[in-house]
């Protein structure tokens, strides 16, 4: 079975309208041909029609950065699956800003995780252990805390769908990645423990990415160990020159 190498890029809270078609103009610019690898682009909720625009004609897709579990409600300020059905394929749930900033608890990823595949929409369900869990050597235990919490709402089969990102909070932003190495590990044991709960299955067709201070320098690396299904990146995504660059590196490594 040949895995093709996903590459999302989260833009976290830029882009101010108009800017996002601008940069997705001038990435689809600075691209040569992507035939292999996919590539998805996580604006902001408020950019997602206009970049829907730009990516048309394209085999750039789109996903959002966040969602809620019900489909419609009084839930001031959130958006429902069913809003973004259509407009989007993926969606980041968990990651480790929401949970540190917004009090984002395992059992709201999980829920996110279920609406999403219940939607047709792919979770891209963030794992990542913090400095302090890795200076005390508690970084397995905390991911695959994270883990088995964040897909305890999933059937077997719906797992098999789904997207996992290995994100150490100590490497988001910081210019600190984890070794491609070390990445590869975590990933192994991910995919062990998804095997250990959904079957062999499930272990083998879920993708597992890896995401913390990705550049364009570092990210080929990654690429030499076959676990790691692809890339997620923050701050060098909405950087063209980067971007490209880092999706050109996946697409010289497919098979
Ligand atoms: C992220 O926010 O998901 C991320 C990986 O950020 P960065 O690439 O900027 O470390």
């Amino acid at each position: 079975m040949t895995k093709h190498k996903l590459i999302v890029g989260n833009w976290k809270m830029h882009g101010i309208i108009p800017e996002a078609s601008i940069m997705i103009e001038k990435l689809k610019k600075e691209l040569g041909e992507v035939k292999k690898t996919e590539v998805v682009i996580c604006p902001p909720f408020v950019d997602l029609m206009s970049a829907d625009e730009s990516v048309k004609g394209t085999n750039l897709k789109l996903g959002a950065q966040n969602i809620f579990w019900e489909e419609e409600g009084a839930f001031t300020g959130e958006i429902s699956p069913l809003m973004l059905k259509g407009l989007c394929k993926y969606v980041i749930v968990g990651h480790s800003e929401r949970r540190i900033y917004l009090g984002e608890t395992d059992k709201m990823v999980a829920k996110k995780a279920a609406a999403c595949v219940r939607h047709e929409l792919t979770p891209i369900l963030c794992v990542g252990d913090s400095l302090q869990d890795f200076a005390e050597g508690f970084s397995k235990v905390t991911i695959l805390s994270q883990l088995q919490a964040g897909v305890n709402l999933l059937t077997s089969d719906e797992v098999k769908k789904i997207v996992i990102a290995y994100e150490p909070i100590w490497a988001i932003g910081t210019g600190k990645n984890c070794t491609p190495n070390k990445a590869a590990e975590v990933i192994k044991d991910i995919k062990h423990t998804i095997g250990e709960m959904f079957g062999k299955e499930a272990s083998d067709k879920i993708r597992v990415l890896y995401g913390g201070s990705v550049k364009a320098k570092n990210s080929n690396d990654y690429f030499e160990f076959p676990e790691v299904d692809g890339l997620l990146v923050g701050g060098a995504s909405v950087d063209h020159h980067e971007f490209s660059k880092i999706i050109m590196g996946a697409e010289k490594h497919e098979k």
